[in-house]
């Protein structure tokens, strides 16, 4: 299970990414947020492996607090897919996923690269699962499709068997076919281990075809919390209408301007959307 628990984040430049979010998301949820440019979706993502440490509130994942004293611990419990898939490109396939275990191992193989038999036989199995094939794993990344390299990116987020898979726009730079196919994937891979999957996105339509739940963010509070199936047309308008900047949308002023009227926020119990 991940948790926020009323989570802010200032920057140092004095930006205010998260106002104030509470969030649960049960074991095995697949859970998509969504949100204009700027909404915060990244900064939540990112607090939730320690990449950005909230100015305010706590962030837990199964029962340990994700702070600096505990990364160690909660690393290897946490898997990330990026919109960049942030592969090495001139490393081969089998090197990229491996990598995926190096928060896992003693310092002295990390810094070798010396992995045990069973975690490369995990990688073989993971590279079939995602669909590549073993020839694949002697290529170079560079050589690969954008879609066999977030493929890649998958297989190495899942090396350490995560309970918690993050993925910050994992389809962003994919053509719509094969964003549909990387997202099935996910998806698959992370039911098949009861992973839980916070997974931002700027696809309304994927959004709705995949996610369990949709917790939406507008300036840093959520707006919106529900089943995929309670987003519809008129919230997502209300959502992106609404972060166009306007003057009126982004000066402050007294009656509230951060509350966006026709967006219907979804009160739901802790856990969210099943
Ligand atoms: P999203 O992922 O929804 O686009 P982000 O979490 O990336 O949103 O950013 C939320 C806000 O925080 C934006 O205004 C962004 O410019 C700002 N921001 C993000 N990272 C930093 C940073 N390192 N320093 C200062 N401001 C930042």
């Amino acid at each position: 299970m991940l948790r926020y628990e009323s989570v802010g984040m200032r920057y140092a430049d004095g930006t205010t990414a998260l106002e104030s979010v509470s969030l649960r998301v049960p074991r095995g949820q697949f859970c998509v947020v969504l949100g204009a440019s700027g909404a915060g979706k990244s900064t939540l993502l990112r607090m939730a492996n320690g990449l950005t440490a909230p100015t305010r509130g706590e962030v837990w994942v199964d029962g340990t607090q994700v702070q600096a004293s505990s990364l160690a611990a909660v690393r290897p419990r946490i898997g990330m897919v990026h919109q960049h898939f942030n592969l090495v490109p001139r490393a081969t396939v089998a090197t990229n996923v491996l990598s995926g275990a190096l928060p896992g191992l003693p310092a002295w193989r990390a810094y070798l690269m010396r992995f045990p038999a069973e975690l490369r036989e995990r990688a073989c199995r993971l590279v079939r699962e995602v669909g590549l094939q073993p020839e694949h794993l002697r290529r170079r990344v560079s050589e690969l499709s954008g879609g066999q390299q977030q493929r890649v990116g998958i297989a190495r987020a899942f090396m350490l068997a995560p309970a918690v898979l993050l993925a910050d726009e994992p389809v962003a730079s994919l053509d719509p076919r094969i964003s549909r196919d990387i997202l099935e994937l996910l998806r698959n891979q992370a039911r098949e281990r009861g992973a839980t999957v916070l997974c931002s996105l700027h696809q309304v339509d994927l959004a709705r075809e995949f996610a369990d739940r949709i917790v939406a963010l507008r300036h840093g509070l959520i707006v919106f919390d529900g089943p995929a199936g309670q987003f519809d047309e008129a919230t997502a308008r209300a959502l992106y209408q609404a972060a166009r900047p306007t003057g009126a949308a982004m000066s402050p002023g007294p009656a509230s301007p951060r509350a966006a009227p026709s967006i219907r926020p979804v009160a739901l119990s802790a856990g969210g959307a099943q």
